[in-house]
């Protein structure tokens, strides 16, 4: 039997794998240590589990463990990138490069930045989302420090060319961070191969629990310096201080190992299952996809509506459908969305779209549902608008 409302909306976050919870259990109860406890067997039980998962998250994306410094998630990790950044190498320079399309966690510390004098250039993506590279080349000057580009989009799933934007950046000697919340655990990422400095990535996108990120930083080729943001005990090598959370620690290193267990095959099922999906919204009516289509991750399909009143078309799918109409960060304001915008779309269209994000559980049963809910809707929003 079909439970009701199907999600759909998994880049907001994804239900917690029951694998992951069982595995965190544990160190609630029993092995409940502070893990910088150095004095008795409650402490090294608890720094064992952290070391152990520190290994898992590393694995994933090709790190090595001490590269991994824990957070609360990613919009701190997001903070703590750029901000720690900038303020490490202030002597080099104060110029930084990103897109217009970024996460409002990029975006947001940004326009902080700005305040305090540092110089961001924001560039345009193309009309399919992805980067300009020659738009990049051309912005770097000698004072610029960073060059910040998400790795694949929560709105649209566009993957950017990552290891290109890398080499660019290490041509002229600039660092290379990159947003990769939404590639991380779904397609390969290697820090190593994809040439990335510093990373900002969390569990709760991952089937892992919420509240817990990740930033890798390079310790090598070159060693990226970072001043920490928060201060206290000096934990996570003085650039993250506070008591580790232990139970989502364990829970994100149990939740990376099931990831690079099952990546390929989840793939290929939610891609084949996505396509379908599409397949039929664009035998719809007025129905187009946003983004590119061949660069883009195998679960998300961004589609708009057109002639349709988008709100409308939410409140009545969402009695069975839970979907958005963008970031969940930004679904709160009825301002359209500012990615979509960004790709040349009209207020009005960018108004009528809604984003489908699949997981590793969503089944053929749910997308077959999905596609007769929104061809009803569709069917009797249209009629009424003909009255
Ligand atoms: C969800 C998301 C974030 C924020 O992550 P939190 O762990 O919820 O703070 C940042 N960047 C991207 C690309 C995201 O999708």
């Amino acid at each position: 039997m079909l439970s009701l409302p199907v999600y759909l909306d998994n880049n907001a976050t994804t239900p917690i794998d029951p694998a992951v919870l069982t595995a965190m259990i544990p160190f609630f109860t029993q092995h409940f240590g502070n893990a910088a406890s150095k004095n008795h067997v409650f402490g090294w039980e608890a720094d064992e589990a952290v070391v152990y998962a520190r290994e898992q998250v590393a694995a994933l994306i090709g790190a090595e463990p001490n590269e991994i410094i824990f957070t609360s998630g990613a919009t701190e990790s997001d903070n703590l990138a750029l901000k720690g950044i900038v303020e490490a190498y202030t002597g080099k320079g104060n110029h930084i490069i990103t897109l217009n399309t970024e996460h409002k966690a990029v975006l947001d510390t940004c326009k902080h930045l700005e305040k305090k004098g540092i110089n961001v250039t924001y560039l345009p993506v193309q009309q399919d989302g992805l980067i300009d590279l020659s738009a990049l080349e051309a912005a770097i000057q000698p004072n610029t420090i960073l060059i910040s580009v998400m790795y694949a989009h929560n709105e649209i799933g566009v993957i950017q060319p990552i290891s290109t934007i890398s080499a660019i950046a290490k041509k002229y000697g600039v660092l290379f961070f990159t947003d990769a919340t939404q590639a991380v655990g779904k397609i390969p990422v290697d820090v190593i191969k994809d040439g990335i400095d510093v990373m900002a990535f969390n569990a709760h996108k991952m089937y892992g629990p919420k509240g817990i990120g990740a930033l890798y930083v390079r310790r090598k080729n070159p060693r990226v310096k970072l001043i920490a943001q928060i201060d206290g005990g000096g934990h996570e090598r003085g650039m993250r201080s506070g008591t580790l959370n232990v139970p989502a620690i364990v829970g994100f290193g149990k939740a990376c190992a099931l990831c690079q267990l099952t990546m390929k095959e989840v793939a290929a099922t939610t891609s084949h299952l996505r396509n379908k999906l599409e397949e039929a919204l664009l035998q719809m009516h007025g129905v187009t996809i946003n983004g590119n289509r061949l660069y883009r991750l195998p679960h998300v399909c961004n589609a708009s509506f057109r002639n349709t009143d988008g709100e409308g078309l939410l409140m009545r799918f969402n009695k069975n459908l839970a979907v958005s109409s963008g970031s969940a960060c930004t679904s709160a304001s009825l301002e359209p969305s500012y990615v979509l915008k960004a790709l040349g779309l009209s207020d009005d269209l960018a108004h009528s779209s809604i984003r489908f994000s699949l997981s590793r559980f969503t089944t053929e049963a749910e997308i077959d549902f999905a596609i007769q809910q929104i061809n009803e809707t569709l069917q009797a929003e249209r009629a009424l608008r003909d009255i």
